[in-house]
């Protein structure tokens, strides 16, 4: 596929210690595909691309010791200089309370957004919430946002849906007034497509709320045509930031690159799922990774790729799965591991192992290998394929004879254990999922 084409690319571009004008080319080639790809509007490729190729056949480049590893960090520091830097922080009113609008097409994740948005803020921020059902027109709409504000234990202003979304605006923010709420957040109607109806209403809203943010939300799987979104909205409401949602799916999040270019509207935050604390501030960088498809992954490729031989790693991994991994073939991964680096490092660059419980316990201090190898060397045959079976007296012998002690014996049978449970998790994790497997 297109995002292999890239790695291949960037691969070779990294270790290179001369870098010509081709490669430069080659390289800005792939990325303009990648890009395109992954949504961003073509004009926004057009003079990203020439700003890469502009520094990079630059001094800059020529003069640095690694000009292959320096093309890289240009193309991820322009995409992310792109996207602006991070910009989670709201604009609260010197006089409260502070109102949030939030705008969007149907099924963008208003409602979802304005749950997990208060309960951000109430925690980031200290304040006092008040949820405002102004979507009229899905008859269970403010039923939604009844049951967030439930779950939340957060007030939901209504007045059902006989009344206009103008006049409860209105009414809400009276409201909030009289209860002390330091903030106000209004969840508006959506259409699917822009429509000059919903557009006039929203105008309305405003003008009676007179909002410090209006976040557009934006779900960005709908690709390009987010831009076109955005820009609507934007032409009439003069957005102040924009929301995107549903980046835990497969897509590859272009949208943010072109909303930002496009309208020079921030990203403040990224919708990662369907709880209510999935939400988080806007990382630039992450999100160049992300859109070029390479990141950390691409580093632990390399690293694997270059120190542990594929055919044993594949063996592995079919244990792993089968849960058929003993502490001989832990004894020979610590082997391969070494010459990678720290094993946490290495962890720690797996996709979805940062989500993972347990990491921090299965930690393994570097310098306690040897005495992991003198435990497992300890063990007999049979104990090293059912560990099981280790009993205390088995346990005393077994630190006698690798000159450590119980506590040290059973520190490692725990980690094993915890080892074992993290790849099973970690294996179901990614089962499925279209992610690179680091050992392939
Ligand atoms: P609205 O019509 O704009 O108010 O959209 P909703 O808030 O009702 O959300 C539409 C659907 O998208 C719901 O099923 C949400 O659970 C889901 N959704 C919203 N945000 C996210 C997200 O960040 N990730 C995922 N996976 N689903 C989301
Ligand atoms: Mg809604």
């Amino acid at each position: 596929g297109l995002s292999d084409r890239l790695q291949e690319t960037i691969k070779k571009i990294r270790g290179k210690g001369k870098v010509s004008e081709a490669d430069v080319k080659q390289m800005t080639r792939e990325v303009r595909l990648a890009l395109l790809e992954a949504d961003v509007n073509f004009k926004v490729v057009k003079d990203f691309i020439n700003r890469v190729k502009e520094r990079a056949i630059g001094q800059e480049v020529l003069k640095s010791l690694t000009p292959g590893q320096q093309v890289i960090k240009i193309v991820q520091d322009e995409l992310a200089g792109l996207m602006g830097g991070e910009q989670s922080k709201i604009q609260f009113s010197p006089k409260p309370p502070t109102v949030i609008m939030l705008v969007g097409l149907q099924g963008a994740g208003k409602t979802t957004t304005t749950g997990k948005l208060a309960n951000y803020i109430r925690k980031a921020n200290n304040k006092n919430p008040l949820l405002v059902a102004a979507d009229v027109y899905r008859p269970a709409a403010i039923k939604q946002l009844q049951t967030l504000g439930g779950q939340l234990s957060m007030p939901v202003f209504t007045m059902g849906d006989k009344e206009s979304p103008v006049t409860i605006a209105k009414e809400a923010i009276k409201k909030a007034k009289e209860d002390h709420h330091d903030i106000v957040f209004i969840d508006t109607a959506g259409r699917l497509h822009v429509d000059d109806t919903l557009m006039e209403e929203l105008e309305e809203i405003k003008a009676v709320t007179d909002p410090n943010e209006i976040f557009l939300v934006v779900d960005a799987m709908t690709g390009q045509d987010a831009v076109n979104v955005a820009e609507s909205f934007n032409e009439r409401l003069n957005i102040t930031g924009a929301i995107l949602t549903k980046l835990d799916g497969d897509t590859r999040g272009g949208a943010a690159l072109s909303v930002k270019a496009v309208t020079g509207t921030p990203i403040k935050f990224v919708g990662m799922g369907e709880k209510l604390d999935a939400l988080e501030p806007f990382h630039p960088e992450r999100m160049a990774s992300r859109i070029l498809g390479m990141g950390d992954v691409l580093s632990l490729i390399e690293k694997a790729q270059a120190n542990v031989d594929a055919e044993k790693a594949k063996e592995m991994e079919k244990k792993l799965r089968t849960m058929s991994f003993t502490f001989d073939d832990f004894l020979e991964q610590i082997g391969q591991v070494r010459n990678m680096g720290p094993l946490e490092d290495l962890l720690a660059m797996m996709p979805g192992a940062g989500k993972l419980k347990g990491l921090k316990d299965a930690k393994i201090d570097d310098k306690k290998i040897g005495q992991i190898e003198a435990i497992i060397r300890s063990m007999t045959p049979l104990e090293k394929s059912d560990p099981d079976i280790i009993s205390a007296s088995r346990k005393k012998r077994i630190a006698l004879g690798s000159g450590t002690t119980i506590q040290d014996v059973n520190r490692l049978l725990k980690q094993f254990k915890d080892m074992k449970k993290m790849m099973k998790q970690f294996m179901g994790n990614t089962k499925g999922k279209k992610r690179k497997n680091p050992f392939n």
